[in-house]
């Protein structure tokens, strides 16, 4: 059984037309017990969905909603904060306006370059990795938020480019954002997009995961990243597997902001 989808989205983010009702009513006939609710909150200047999220309206829709599936399936208030270290008073300002259950970290953008553009792969594979975990180090020594979500989502646009990821190469620089989310008690994302996407792959994979198992974390959550009901628990069995694989033991639920380990 699928214990939860922690990532994905309704139209409160601008890729997305989903009300919060179809999302709930698509996990309810999957089984799935468990939902997050993560829409996006961007604020880079050049990002799409920068000032696009309206939190008057979102809270009314989820508590709605909560109230309409109650006896059906638990759902969580979470957030998809864009690069939270570059934005933090605005973020943690709004962590302090509803009772979120967790948020999210993402990382979009190096600089000024949208890691999904073909543009900011116009340069050797190991600098466009290399670059993104740089600031994936700092954006996690910083923290301000609960669990990195899709952890090298870089290779959902580097790897039909390049051809090949090998997380291997960027050993030391990626055990470094480990370390960070271990100590600042941050989770992991196991997000299973690139599943469905051209790469092809889980972000991030059993390598990267038995790593983090090695080095003493515990905490992954799981998603699908969804943006319509269809992909709602989409390969969530290969993300659950590929946590079992690593020697991780549970699913980190959230309340609150308050993590709690449940054994998988
Ligand atoms: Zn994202
Ligand atoms: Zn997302």
């Amino acid at each position: 059984m699928i214990p939860h989808d922690y990532h994905l989205h309704s139209h409160y983010s601008c890729d997305s037309q989903a009300t919060m009702a179809e999302q709930c009513a698509s996990a309810v006939a999957k089984g799935i017990p468990e939902i997050g609710i993560t829409d996006h909150f961007d604020l880079h200047p050049l990002d799409e969905c920068s000032g696009y999220f309206k939190l008057a309206g979102w809270m009314a829709e989820i508590d709605r909603t909560r109230a309409e599936f109650a006896d059906r399936l638990i759902v969580r208030a979470g957030i998809e904060l864009g690069e939270p270290h570059l934005f933090q008073a605005e973020t943690q300002a709004l962590l302090a306006q509803y009772p979120f259950d967790y948020a999210l970290g993402s990382l979009h953008w190096v600089g000024d370059e949208m890691v999904f553009d073909p543009v900011y792969f116009e340069r050797p594979a190991d600098e466009a990795y290399g670059l993104f975990f740089e600031e994936l180090e700092r954006m996690t020594r910083v923290g301000g938020f609960d669990v990195l979500s899709h952890f090298d989502v870089v290779v959902r646009r580097g790897l039909p480019i390049y051809g090949e990821y090998e997380p291997r190469r960027y050993e030391d620089a990626i055990r470094a954002v480990l370390k960070n989310c271990i100590k600042r008690g941050i989770a992991l994302d196991i997000n299973s997009q690139g599943l469905r996407a051209r790469c092809g792959v889980l972000t991030p994979n059993v390598e990267v995961l038995k790593w983090y198992a090695e080095l003493g974390g515990e905490r992954v959550t799981l998603g699908s990243d969804a943006h319509n009901p269809q992909d709602i628990g989409a390969d969530l069995e290969a993300a659950l597997d590929a946590a079992r694989a690593a020697g991780l033991k549970y699913v980190t639920q959230f309340e609150r902001r308050e993590a709690r380990l449940v054994r998988i």
